[in-house]
């Protein structure tokens, strides 16, 4: 399982909102514990999108060198890359086929889905957050569309599920 702290939630919202509407990504820092199969995010560290305009809402590529550049930055506190994070924007935190190929087994993965630009729902490979919501729109304005869309995509999931 994977332990992750609101600190850290709140970082990989900041960053999923701040590139939108655009896919962000980052690695996860922090413990492995392989005796009692826990990994604990000790902090985030954001990566640049370095793919083409035009397809950087499609996926993000993690590059060879964005990998040892995060592991340098681990080794040197001491921790260690446990996993990545990207986002889902307008898309639900399901991961697409495109993740699950590309997942390494060894790390956790967050998918954070971005709605309207705020952070909706996150989700994590292979553990789950689910059930957990981030952001509450209220029965006001574009708020309560947003709120619709939000139930829509959230059955949507759910359907997919059964
Ligand atoms: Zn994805």
């Amino acid at each position: 399982m994977i332990r992750i702290d609101e600190k850290n939630i709140e970082a990989i919202s900041a960053h999923a909102e701040q590139d939108y509407p655009h896919e962000c990504g980052g690695m996860l820092i922090g413990h492995f514990d392989f005796q009692n199969g826990i990994k604990t995010v000790v902090e985030t560290f954001a990566l640049e999108n370095s793919r083409e305009e035009e397809a950087r809402h499609n996926r993000v590529l993690i590059l060879p060198k964005d990998v040892l550049r995060a592991e340098k930055y681990a080794r040197e506190r001491k921790l260690d890359v446990i996993g990545y994070y990207h986002s889902h924007p307008e898309s639900p935190a399901v991961p697409s086929q495109y993740d699950l190929d590309h997942a390494l087994p060894v790390w956790s993965y967050v998918i954070a889905s971005v709605i309207e630009g705020k952070v909706a729902d996150m989700d994590c490979l292979p553990d789950s957050l689910k059930g957990r919501t981030y952001f509450h729109p209220q029965d006001v304005g574009e708020e309560a569309e947003l709120k619709r869309r939000l139930e829509e995509i959230r059955k949507k999931r759910s359907d997919k599920e059964k």
